[in-house]
């Protein structure tokens, strides 16, 4: 009956179905010789491509419709011309203008802004009868892709499947020196809408397609203002594009997880709105087209099979169309894994669609053509690169254009061919997104209301919202199977302080349960729901086996978000879970807050939820204090570090409280409790000149947060005169170190000036230079230092930390680096090593930790660094060969035997995060030896060996395991403070950020707490 229906179906299908008839392959590409050929433009197209070959019958031709302006109109010249990089204005001016001119088949729209201002378009196009339905046809398919909405009727989804029509979401320049899309996608667009090819043809009037033609739109404006100063100033080195968008250059494209990002919000809500399936995005740094949809595994284990076997079927009928196209240097496969989905193209794989992303040759940021060499590496034909590219051609951005356009063009032929195909898919992935808790699993994931820390609770349910992940609450209290927590060494016991993980991984048993109760108001996020996949994705854990053949892991190997943040979501297998009382959340998640209590003191529990520092800057002239002990107040427990606030009427704190989710007690006294101030301390972000990615995100974070901040470069140190009038704090993020602070870029050649000119128009005003060559300076080292002497601290991590080091600011550190490839942007467990330190109040303790790569610290009580206890390891010393058994004594002959006067007294055990006592044998020279209240302080440490990886990548770890993490290194009246992990990163890490928020505040205190070593 049922198979009846859908055979009934097919038969009364709408028009598409006449047309299905044609034999698609039988649709050759090529003009269509009735249609006007603007020839004034092929002709263009013919000189500007530099050989035959890097032609297609596709684009080697431009047709001419009347009324339509070519890209010509904006650009004065063809798409692709070797000097011209288009404005991000001008590309929209173009779309606009197309629309205008084919508004049946054409529009644009809006979709956002970035972080500068500037707007975010998106262009669809198809044919006349198409666009007239668009509407409805989104309605379809949000039907099939949400199969809650028609009760998961199979028959009327394979009825919407012959109805609909698939959309195709492209996107370009995401990456800002990949200049070259905008101009493609100008002319793939005019194709689009006018050629009459029946290649052509057969698209239009079977796929839609939408274009973002620009994502990183404040890049690209920045980007084209510097290739045209160096179009304009022949034979000069040209600046560097210091910054894309505001906060991340590269990284733009490794925001699909956290969602920090204007261009990942707007684009993700572009593709979830347009209800398109596939999001394919254009990158250039690849020989001449990678199409690496296919890529390498590991495969991401979260995503459906369905569509990793679409990305083979369609990334190998993208080589071999184009290979049937003549166009040399086309393949797939190759080495980027799939396993990190924090791509842009991801939030199509992560969201029942259809990832796809395409590297093409660009010349780096110029639309000139340039003679080009490559490598033996990329010119060797493989297995999977039978026609390789070429050892040395001239390289047009014409030819990319042309690579490009043919590719897009070849692939949205292939969804109009196969559309059926992957609308089913489409329907059947979205479906089994839904049946996941029946299915693989889990039921759902519950964020606990009696959460320690519900601001990081509300932090992770906001990242869940910018997924469009539906969020449930219990509205009454529940009992649910969740696995055991084990004690220490156990397997797997996750989401707790006794959380571990052995270093060898036994074989996978089946996890014993029990029941736990869970308060009202817990969140859950169910994974019976279409997107459960995201969720699952960044809540779950990773594990990347060392032994993985992939030895090359292209990003982070581990990323579980509520570790990061320091919160807990506790993976549910039980079904019951799905029959929790629940209401649908939605509008803005804030943790409760407000003020209780009566009295004019109030106090407020360290938990180290963000919204700490931003009250603090809120209410900059009110006195607070931190507690130095924990204490007890109105029957709650405060832990060490908490607030007492004086000086704020109490309306305005419980609005402001209110706002951020906080919970401050009014008192009808303040505790008596030791206490010092909490100050808002006046804080400069330094960067180099030679990268600014890293630190970015730190920028990011603390503009998110509420921290204010000047942004300084290494230049101002020097030029600055008393630095501790100006700041408390200067933080130098992560992403240069060495000798390379101090020199800054090569000074052999011109200046090099990164400036808002009306020359360069589009550079930012908020940091800027007449040169960007020169770096720290040794008198801007020599200053840093006096800073920090003076009082001042320093903040640094990973390369900067290492910097700091290196260049004798940190007496008694060195740096370690773990063997290569043992951890790859992965978690590990950390463990609080002095809890009295104001840079540890309120931090969670076994807190999972972001590593780059297993870097950490050795400390020691002598100047110089050397190592401490973490080199002296080993157990005792061995015995020497003699008489007697392992545990005893050699004995001289004909000598008496040893009192115990004439032997050694034995060592105290020294840990791998400490340093030994100074002896007396030490102090017989003592020159070296830093004085007491000089000596590094350990603030946390990575965890044991076992049960040090928490999520990612983790060979071996022996040389990483206990070893300092955190550490505070006191310099005359000021503080270094140290991070070998990187506390702030990729918007993933919230529950690391408030060690820096901690030495922020207590900068003027940071010896509290501290016990002095008594020689
Ligand atoms: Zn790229």
């Amino acid at each position: 009956m049922r198979l009846a229906r859908v055979l009934l179906a097919l038969f009364l299908m709408t028009p598409a179905l006449a047309d299905a008839q044609i034999d698609p392959q039988a649709i050759k590409p090529g003009r269509d010789p009735k249609q006007l050929l603007d020839s004034a433009y092929t002709k263009k197209i013919k000189e500007y491509t530099t050989e035959t070959f890097f032609l297609s019958p596709l684009v080697d031709y431009m047709p001419a419709a009347k009324g339509v302006p070519t890209p010509m109109a904006t650009l004065g010249d063809i798409a692709g011309a070797p000097t011209k990089l288009p404005y991000s204005h001008e590309v929209y001016d173009y779309m606009r203008l197309l629309a205008k001119s084919v508004p049946k088949r054409v529009r644009t729209w809006n979709i956002g802004k970035t972080e500068e201002g500037r707007d975010h378009i998106a262009v669809a196009i198809g044919s006349d009868a198409l666009m007239a339905k668009y509407e409805e046809n989104k309605a379809k398919l949000a039907k099939l892709g949400d199969p809650r909405t028609i009760n998961f009727d199979d028959a009327q989804a394979a009825k919407l499947v012959q109805e609909a029509v698939p959309v195709y979401y492209i996107t370009g320049t995401i990456h800002s020196t990949e200049a070259g899309s905008p101009t493609a996608l100008m002319e793939l667009a005019y194709r689009l809408a006018v050629d009459e090819s029946p290649y052509v043809k057969n698209i239009r009037d079977h796929v839609i397609t939408v274009i973002t033609p620009v994502v990183e739109v404040d890049g690209r404006d920045k980007m084209v203002d510097l290739y045209n100063w160096k179009v304009a100033h022949p034979g000069d080195v040209p600046p560097n594009l210091s910054y894309w968008g505001k906060y991340v250059a590269h990284d733009n494209n490794r925001d699909a997880m956290g969602m920090t990002l204007a261009l990942s919000r707007n684009v993700l809500n572009a593709y979830l709105d347009t209800k398109a399936i596939v999001l394919h995005d254009l990158h250039e740094s690849v020989a001449y087209l990678y199409d690496n949809t296919i890529g390498d595994g590991p495969y991401n284990s979260w995503l459906d099979p369905i569509l990793t076997n679409e990305w083979q079927m369609i990334g190998w009928n993208n080589v071999q169309e184009m290979t049937r196209l003549g166009m040399p240097g086309v393949f797939a496969f190759g080495s980027f894994d799939t396993w990190s989905p924090g791509y842009l193209m991801f939030m199509a794989a992560t969201h029942n669609g259809i990832s796809r992303l395409y590297e093409t040759f660009g010349n780096g940021g110029t639309a000139e053509t340039v003679e080009r060499t490559l490598g033996a590496a990329e010119t060797a034909r493989t297995w999977f690169k039978q026609n390789p590219p070429l050892p040395r051609v001239r390289w047009s951005l014409r030819n990319n254009n042309n690579y490009q356009q043919t590719g897009l063009l070849v692939s949205l032929a292939y969804m109009a061919n196969n559309r059926t195909t992957f609308l089913q898919n489409f329907w059947q992935k979205s479906k089994r997104s839904i049946n996941k808790p029946k299915m693989e699993g889990p039921a759902a994931y519950v964020l606990p209301a009696n959460d320690p820390r519900l601001g990081a609770q509300a932090d992770l349910l906001k990242v869940m919202q910018y997924q469009h992940v539906e969020i449930s609450r219990a509205t009454a209290a529940f009992t649910v199977q969740v696995p055991v927590r084990r004690a220490a060494g156990g397997r797997g016991g996750r989401g707790g302080d006794s959380a571990v993980t052995p270093a060898t991984p036994t074989a996978p048993v089946l996890p014993q349960t029990e029941a736990r109760e869970f308060p009202a108001g817990s969140y859950l996020i169910r994974m019976d729901q279409p997107y459960s996949r995201i969720a699952d994705a960044l809540l779950d854990y990773q594990y990347w086996a060392p032994n993985d053949p992939q030895r090359n892991p292209y990003d982070d190997t581990g990323w579980t978000f509520p570790e990061g943040f320091g919160t807990a979501a506790i993976r549910v297998t039980d079904l019951k879970a799905l029959d929790v009382p629940v209401e649908r959340v939605t509008g803005t998640i804030t943790a409760p807050g407000g003020v209780t209590g009566s009295g004019s003191v109030f106090a407020i529990n360290h938990n180290s939820d963000n919204a700490l520092v931003a009250l603090r800057y809120r209410f900059k002239s009110a006195d607070f204090q931190a507690a130095e002990e924990p204490f007890d107040a109105s029957g709650q427990k405060f832990n060490r570090g908490s607030f007492i606030i004086r000086g704020v009427a109490r309306a305005d704190l419980d609005k402001a409280t209110k706002e951020m989710g906080l919970k401050a007690v009014a008192l009808a006294a303040a505790p008596s409790v030791k206490t010092h101030p909490l100050r808002a301390a006046r804080v400069a972000i330094m960067h180099t000149w030679a990268t600014t990615q890293t630190e970015g995100w730190w920028r990011q974070a603390f503009d998110v947060v509420g921290v204010p901040f000047d942004y300084i470069s290494t230049q101002d140190i020097a030029k600055t005169a008393n630095l501790n009038a100006k700041w408390d704090v200067i933080v130098f993020g992560p992403g240069i170190g060495g000798q390379a602070v101090i020199d800054g870029l090569p000074m052999y050649r011109n200046a090099m000036p990164f400036k808002n000119t009306p020359e360069t128009p589009n550079l930012p005003t908020w940091s800027q230079t007449d040169d960007q060559r020169p770096g720290l300076g040794w008198n801007g080292l020599e200053m840093l230092r006096t800073f920090v002497k003076n009082g001042g601290v320093l903040i640094t991590a990973n390369q900067s930390a290492d910097f700091a080091v290196q260049f004798g600011l940190t007496n008694g550190v060195s740096s370690n680096s773990a063997a290569a490839r043992s951890v790859v942007g992965s978690y590990l467990r950390s463990r609080i090593v002095d809890g009295t330190s104001p840079i540890a109040y309120g931090m969670k303790d076994s807190l999972a930790l972001y590593s780059d790569d297993g870097g950490s610290f050795s400390v020691s009580n002598t100047r110089g660094g050397g190592r401490g206890g973490g080199g002296g390891r080993g157990g005792p010393a061995a015995r020497e060969t003699g008489r007697g058994t392992s545990d005893e004594r050699d004995q001289v002959q004909g000598f008496p035997q040893l009192e115990a006067r004439f032997l050694l007294i034995p060592a105290p055990t020294v840990q791998p995060w400490e340093y030994g006592p100074v002896t007396d044998d030490m102090m017989r020279s003592p020159l070296n030896i830093i004085p007491p209240d000089q000596r590094p302080r350990v603030i946390a440490r990575w965890g044991d060996l076992n049960g040090l990886l928490v999520s990612g990548l983790l060979a071996g770890g022996g040389d990483i395991a206990q070893r300092p993490v955190v550490v505070d290194v006191p310099l005359e009246k000021g503080h270094v403070v140290l991070f070998a992990n990187n506390p702030i990163w990729r918007g993933s890490t919230l529950g690391s950020y408030f060690f820096v928020f901690n030495a922020i505040l207590n900068h003027d205190n940071l010896n509290a707490g501290r016990k002095i070593d008594a020689k």
